[in-house]
Order: C-alpha cells, then structure tokens, then sequence
C-alpha cells in the first residue's frame, strides 16, 4: 500500500477522541453562553461561489490573493472552501430575508474554515471557529455585549485575553486619513518590509497591521487613525469605550489594529494572549455595516468576531480538561453468559436513565475486566457473578476510593442518580 496514503494533508488533522472532550467542552459553554445572549445557531455550507469571499473579503487581502482552496466544480462555477464564515452568514441572512424578522437578528456557527496558510505554530490550513454576527444594529452597547459574551466564554474555560480595542473611521473620514497615511508613509518605506511596501500603494492601511518586528519602530511613527476620526465615528466610539468602562471590561487602544478594508468600519478589536507565541490572536471582529451592500444584498448594519477554536484549546485550563475526561459511570463485569444476559439489560436500564456504561464482550477475568475498567477511568464497577445472579443483588465498587456495597438495580439507579442527575436536567458550571 502507498504508505503516504496513511498520513493527513499538511496543516490538517485528526482530532482523536483523547483529545476530543476539551473541544466539546468549549463547544458546549460556547452554545449555553451565546444562548444567553441570544444568539442563534446557522450553519451555512462550507462551499460557496468563489466571488461571495473575493467581493466579502476583498481582493487585496491575502486570504483571497493566496489562501483560499478553490476549484471548478464540474458544471464550471468555481467554487470556494470558505476560509472564514462572516460572507456567508450575511448571504444567507439576505437569501432568507432574515430582516424582515422582528429585532436584531442574532447568529453564531461553530465549524472548519481553510486557508492555504504557511506553516506555523497554531496556523492550520483547516481550522476551526466559532464566531458570531449581530445584523440589524449600529449601537455601540450591543458591541458591549458581544465583548462581554466572548469573555464571558474564555472566563468559564479557564482562558484570559487582553481585549485590544480601535476605530477604522467610515467612509467620510478613511479617505482623508489614508491620504494623509501614504504622505508620511513615503519617507518610511525604506524602511519597511517587501509586504508592507507592496501594500503601501492600494491597501496601504494594511501597513499598519504588518507583524514584522522590524516594521513596528517605523509604524509606530505613522499618523494614528484614530486621531482623525469624523465626529461621528469619533462619537461612536467614545460611547463603545464608555459602555466597556461601564461594564468593568478593561481595554488597550491600539491604533494601529485594521481590518483594512473599506467596508469594515467604525469598531475594530482582538483579543490576544501572551500564551499563544507569534500567532497570539485569539479573536478578531469589528463592524462591517457595508458588507451587505457589496455582496448585493439590502444595506444592514453589522458586527462580529470570530475566534480561533484551535488556539483556545491549545490554551484550556488543565484543571477543567482533567474534570471533564470522564470514563464510564459504571463498568459492568460479568463471569459467564447468563451474567452477560443480565448485564446487557442492566445496562439498558442504567443508560435509559443518563448513566454511562461500559461492558468488554469479551468477558475474561474478573481480574482482567478490574485492570479494563481501571484503564478506561471508570467511576463504578459493577461485579455480576453466579452468586450476584441468585440473589439479584451486585457488588458496586467506587474506583475513587475502593469502597465496595451490594445492591439491587434499583438501589444502585437511586445511588447514581444522587451522585449526577441526568444530562437534561444538568447545566454547565460558569
Ligand atoms: P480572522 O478570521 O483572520 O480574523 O481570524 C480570527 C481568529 O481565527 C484568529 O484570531 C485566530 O484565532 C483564528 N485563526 C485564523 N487563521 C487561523 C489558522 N490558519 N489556524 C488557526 N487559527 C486561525
């Protein structure tokens, strides 16, 4: 057999059930505190047309000039991998008319985004996000909100950021200042890195942003956008700034933190951590009341963010992962096939009430099935012999700390039912 057939594409991976527990884990806080919120789910395809990301992204930007995975399918429509999902979300909220909908409308997703990235620590080609869109409002508390919302998640998984917050002003104040930009950008760009000097010209907002080190010394001599915001915008985020204060969220401006496109206006921010290396973005989001427009779709104010799931699970408190990995509730060990009879319907009944069971049809020793259940971290064994069978009463061994009773089936539901209700009745600690 061709041995590179048994090896995933670079940058992608195969997440193993080891590991699984601390995504699910985050997905599932992620679910209960965005509901709080009220944020609902969508799940949009993870294939679209190839122009729905070159107009939502924008063609200057290195997503689209070098990353996206893109084909033509065999009716000759090229088609795109999403590398991101806020083009989407605002297609379908046209498609569907979500606006006619009363209120703000309030979306999240959770799924694989792919980019033809370089190899790095924590860059993946497939990754994963959970990100969320606010459609319909331009108040900056409802970026509050969102801020909040997404601490709120890091807070419950054990992970701290600092929130890096800017503006990128509108179309009324970007161009002046862009003009004003490119005149003090002329005598740095000597200076400046191949990147930043072929952004100077057309995207030169994006100079701002360039990550190289040797860079930083000569943007930070650059006009700050900041400073020459129009009233409005200035006002706008005066007021998010404000509402942050309000809400205890403390915050760093970063003047030179872009989205460097010119439908994303107004609010801009990230959250990094000091734990992530290089790539130390956990989350990045912003306005973008023009998308809609750009992809033809009616004009609607919107505000998002999308946060790396792959970098958050690189950053999971321990502690919480090493709660969470929970083996069965109970290992049921049998001696023979008339105990194997009874333990399949004891284990039936065990599981129609919410309780994890795990039985090896193997059978062998009690010794061996003991070393099994100890292995896979069970938290009850529970011993079906002849003797047991008679009687109809089991021996339940707690793994923690050894201590051995008999019971009936009964007894032992009521005893596991004390011990953790059932998964609807149970809610995730925040
Ligand atoms: P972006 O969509 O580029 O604004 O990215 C939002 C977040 O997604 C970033 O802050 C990262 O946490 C994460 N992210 C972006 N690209 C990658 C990648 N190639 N691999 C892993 N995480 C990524």
């Amino acid at each position: 057999m061709d041995e590179t057939l048994l090896n995933n594409l670079p940058g992608t991976r195969d997440l193993l059930p080891g590991d699984i527990s601390r995504w699910q884990l985050i997905e599932d806080r992620a679910r209960w505190i965005f509901a709080l919120y009220g944020f609902q789910e969508i799940r949009t395809p993870l294939i679209e047309a190839t122009e729905l990301f070159a107009r939502g992204i924008g063609g200057d930007t290195d997503i689209v000039g070098k990353e996206m995975y893109t084909f033509v399918d065999q009716s000759g429509r090229s088609i795109t991998l999403r590398p991101e999902a806020t083009a989407s979300v605002v297609r379908a909220y046209a498609q569907h008319a979500m606006y006619r909908a009363a209120g703000v409308t309030k979306l999240y997703y959770i799924g694989p985004m792919f980019r033809h990235e370089k190899k790095q620590r924590g860059r993946w080609r497939q990754f994963y996000q959970i990100g969320a869109e606010v459609l319909g409002s331009d108040h900056p508390a409802i970026e509050t909100e969102v801020v909040e919302m997404i601490l709120r998640l890091l807070d419950s998984v054990g992970v701290s950021g600092r929130l890096l917050i800017n503006s990128v002003g509108c179309e009324a104040c970007r161009p002046s200042y862009i003009e004003i930009l490119r005149r003090e950008l002329r005598a740095q760009l000597p200076h400046l890195c191949d990147d930043c000097r072929r952004r100077s010209g057309a995207n030169s907002l994006r100079v701002l942003d360039c990550k190289d080190e040797s860079c930083q010394p000569h943007i930070d001599l650059l006009p700050a956008i900041t400073d020459h915001l129009c009233g409005a915008c200035a006002d706008h985020f005066g007021r998010f700034k404000s509402y942050l204060e309000k809400a205890g969220i403390a915050y760093q401006i970063a003047p030179r933190l872009v989205r460097g496109l010119d439908y994303y206006v107004k609010t801009a921010f990230e959250i990094v951590s000091g734990e992530l290396g290089a790539q130390n973005a956990l989350v990045g989001g912003g306005r973008y009341d023009k998308l809609s427009e750009v992809l033809g779709g009616p004009p609607v104010q919107g505000f998002g963010f999308a946060m790396g799931l792959d970098r958050l699970v690189m950053l999971l408190s321990e502690q919480l992962v090493a709660g969470s990995s929970a083996g069965p509730d109970v290992f049921l060990a049998f001696m023979g096939t008339r105990a194997l009879d009874r333990a399949l319907s004891i284990a039936r009944a065990l599981r129609s009430r919410g309780h994890a069971c795990h039985l090896e049809f193997a059978g062998g020793s009690l010794k061996s099935q003991m070393r099994l259940a100890n292995k896979l971290q069970a938290k009850h064994v529970l011993i079906i012999g002849d003797e047991e069978l008679r009687r109809d009463q089991y021996t339940i061994k707690r793994m923690g700390d050894s201590k051995q009773w008999d019971a009936t089936v009964s007894e032992l539901l009521e005893y596991l039912n004390a011990q953790r209700p059932p998964a609807s009745q149970r809610s995730p600690d925040l």
